[in-house]
């Protein structure tokens, strides 16, 4: 099933699952999540592997990977812990590739080398309070001033901004009646801290060593050259991050998924009732080989869309069409999971139920199903 996979993509998902097997077994995860211990030391050996340098251009200090690579190191890092993957796809790859797609020299100059050594970790602060699904409906404004922007605003909820040394912030710099609502977002480069800039934790049921936070941006101050990209053109750019951004979202709920279904199949040989396992009922193993079925097509298709990425630029149904299948089909796996494993899957410390729960985190972040649906159906010409 590794058709899309070169040897070297083979060799590095190998170096990968052999440094979290070592460091990362699955009780320390769960220690993680209950102290909200933030995966510091993960990330600073993602740096010294030079996985951080995977999406960063050769003359910048990277290896110039592909996108199909940050999906097979995301899927691997998924099956151990989402907050370590999320991290890594907030930090390193919305960071590398808006500056890829919008950055001028300057700014790819002074951050990319930073993204590398796991100096500079970014989030991305999209989403209000009142604009989610409908991010154009953002109310956070920049003004011009003398010598760059004041922002003020709430972004939320954005993942990992409390330890991102930069935010990129979309902020509404105009309306234009006659245009689209989303013309006048201009994407800016916050450097973390700020005066101004302050973060309130939320409380959800995963990722919480990576933490989600609200922010509040009260007149903060940011140098014109913090503009990322063209002034009131940045939805543009940001359509176009997106492509990455669910590709990998989708790429670690399959790994979720099948740690998922790995665990289940191990604990479905090794739990007995009446007199033997209950691997041997068809009841339980067949939900797992049908998600097993499911996890392998969502993989491929994923795969796939991350190869037209790379070769042929911008794919937004594909990526659409990955991220929702993806999701759905790794809620099934991790919902069918935690049926096999009884009140053990129930337990609120159990790897089944986390998993479940960090799937539907997936799912929300990116936009949802329903929002990929709709992007599904207007490239099919539907609405
Ligand atoms: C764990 C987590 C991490 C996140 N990290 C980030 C981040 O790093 N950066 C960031 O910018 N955002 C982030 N988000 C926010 C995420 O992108 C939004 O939660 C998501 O876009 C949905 O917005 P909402 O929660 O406001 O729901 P709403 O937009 O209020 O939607 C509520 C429900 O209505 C449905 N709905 C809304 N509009 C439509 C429509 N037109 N057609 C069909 N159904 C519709 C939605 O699918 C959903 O089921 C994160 C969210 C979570 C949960």
């Amino acid at each position: 099933m590794d058709v899309y996979l070169s040897p070297r993509q083979l060799e590095m998902r190998a170096e990968v699952r052999a440094f979290l097997d070592e460091h990362y077994p699955p009780d320390r995860i769960l220690q993680m999540e209950r102290d909200l211990e933030y995966p510091d030391d993960f990330y600073r050996e993602c740096a010294s592997r030079g996985w951080t340098g995977i999406p960063v251009p050769t003359e910048y200090g990277g290896s110039d990977g592909s996108v199909l690579d940050l999906c097979v190191f995301v899927e691997e890092v998924g099956k151990t812990s989402i907050s370590m993957a999320t991290l890594y796809i907030t930090g390193t790859i919305f960071g590398s590739h808006a500056l890829h797609i919008c950055g001028s020299q300057e700014q790819a100059a002074r951050y990319l080398p930073a993204i590398v050594t796991g100096d500079k970790r970014f989030a991305l602060g999209m989403s209000e309070p009142g604009a989610g699904s409908d991010f154009a409906g953002m109310t956070t404004t920049a003004e011009k001033v003398e010598g760059g922007w004041r922002i003020n605003g709430a972004k939320g909820p954005i993942s990992g901004a409390e330890r991102a040394e930069t935010i990129i912030t979309a902020a509404r710099t105009g309306t234009f009646p006659d245009q689209p609502r989303q013309k006048g977002i201009t994407l800016f480069l916050v450097d973390n801290p700020l005066p101004g800039l302050a973060f309130e934790r939320r409380e959800y049921l995963s990722m919480k060593a990576l933490m989600v936070n609200d922010i509040a941006y009260d007149d903060v101050f940011v140098p014109d050259e913090a503009v990322l990209g063209d002034i009131d053109d940045g939805w543009l750019n940001l359509a176009k991050l997106m492509d990455p951004e669910r590709l990998a979202n989708a790429a670690q709920s399959i790994g979720v998924a099948q740690a998922a279904i790995d665990d289940a199949v191990a604990y479905a040989r090794n739990r007995e009732q009446y007199g033997g396992p209950i691997s041997r009922y068809q009841a339980v193993s067949h939900p797992l080989a049908e998600s097993q079925a499911e996890v392998a097509a969502a993989r491929l298709l994923v795969y796939a869309a991350a190869h037209k990425r790379d070769v042929e630029g911008p794919c937004p149904m594909e990526a659409s069409m990955a991220k929702m299948l993806a999701n759905n089909v790794a809620g099934r796996a991790t919902s069918n999971a935690m049926q096999v494993a009884g009140a053990r899957g129930f337990e609120a410390e159990s790897h089944f139920m986390r998993r479940n729960l960090e799937v539907r985190g997936c799912e929300l972040g990116g936009g949802t199903s329903q929002i990929q649906r709709n992007i599904i159906a207007h490239h099919m010409g539907l609405r």
